[in-house]
């Protein structure tokens, strides 16, 4: 476009890349201070079992509360931390706490309240050859189960280089669950079930925003859970937000929901809340 296009349109865009580049160090130079400065935490959102909505897992995710207050959306930093390498103290990070927060809940209401505490990696952490390791140590510091423990990647993450796909087989052999996150929005969705171990899909929002809407929509839902299910797969449907979209994804055969219709992203105290609430005997 800068070889057609007139001196104008090659200076605003020189402009614009530079204003980008500026405000991408700002943020990596403020995110590494942060870490550093204690500024980010996790939030959990309950993983629900269709129909009754009774909690059997969580996802965390995380959130960065700057000193002025503001909360910055992972959206946000997440891409940041990407390029600068930073994910890779950060999601060490995340791991270690979300693992501490599910021995936690062991504690308070016993090894059984929830199946399993999902973390998300990004393509960058699928990377690093030595995440299997970070993983197994973080497991093994807070007394924590593999099997308790799912890790949430993006097909595009694993196709983002070689060793990824080798890192997601190590994590597997740890015995923690490997779940396909945003599935069916990549490019290979359904051959990546034949190469990647998978124990879960998470269907994207986009195809639960089209259910009760016309039949070929509905019939991307449709197929993806039947693909799972004849593959032993859990199948878990994302951005739940109506009590429609809830009934249709049961009578469809769906199992696990996750979306603001049942429960938003919340700080560890509201899920112990949930917990006591399903198991008035525990303690
Ligand atoms: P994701 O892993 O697909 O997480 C689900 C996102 O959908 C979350 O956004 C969640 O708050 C949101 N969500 C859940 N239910 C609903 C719903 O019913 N409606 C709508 N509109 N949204 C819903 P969040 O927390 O802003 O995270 C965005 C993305 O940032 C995540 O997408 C994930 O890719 C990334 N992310 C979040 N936490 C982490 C983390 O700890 N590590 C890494 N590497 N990435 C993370
Ligand atoms: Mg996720
Ligand atoms: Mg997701
Ligand atoms: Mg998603």
């Amino acid at each position: 476009e800068a070889a057609t296009g007139t001196g104008a349109r090659v200076v605003h865009y020189d402009a614009s890349l530079e204003q980008r580049l500026t405000q991408r160090a700002t943020v990596a130079a403020d995110l590494h201070r942060g870490l550093a400065a204690g500024e980010f935490h996790l939030l959990y959102q309950p993983i629900v079992e269709l129909p009754q909505g009774r909690i059997v897992g969580v996802e965390s995710l995380v959130r960065w509360s700057r000193a002025d207050g503001s909360i910055v959306s992972p959206a946000d930093f997440i891409p940041v931390a990407e390029d600068t390498g930073l994910i890779v103290e950060l999601g060490a990070w995340i791991l270690d706490t979300a693992c501490a927060q599910a021995a936690e809940w062991r504690r308070l209401h016993g090894p059984d309240a929830l199946r399993s505490i999902a973390v998300n990696v990004s393509a960058r952490q699928l990377l690093d050859p030595c995440l299997p390791d970070l993983v197994a140590a973080a497991l093994a510091r807070h007394g924590v189960p593999a099997a308790q423990l799912t890790i949430e990647i993006t097909e595009t993450a694993v196709f983002a280089g070689g060793r990824a796909l080798a890192t997601v087989n190590a994590l597997s052999r740890l015995g923690v669950s490997i779940a396909l996150d945003d599935f069916g929005t990549g490019h290979s969705s359904l051959g990546l079930l034949r190469t990647c171990p998978v124990d879960a899909i998470k269907v994207d929002k986009s195809f639960v925003d089209g259910l009760n809407g016309t039949p070929q929509q509905e019939a991307i839902a449709i197929a993806l859970t039947g693909i799972a299910q004849s593959m032993g797969l859990r199948t878990v449907a994302e951005g739940v937000e109506t009590e429609a979209q809830a009934r249709r994804l049961t009578e469809l055969g769906y199992r696990h929901a996750q979306g603001f219709h049942f429960a938003r992203p919340m700080p560890p105290a509201a899920i112990d809340d949930l917990l006591r609430a399903e198991d008035p005997v525990a303690a």
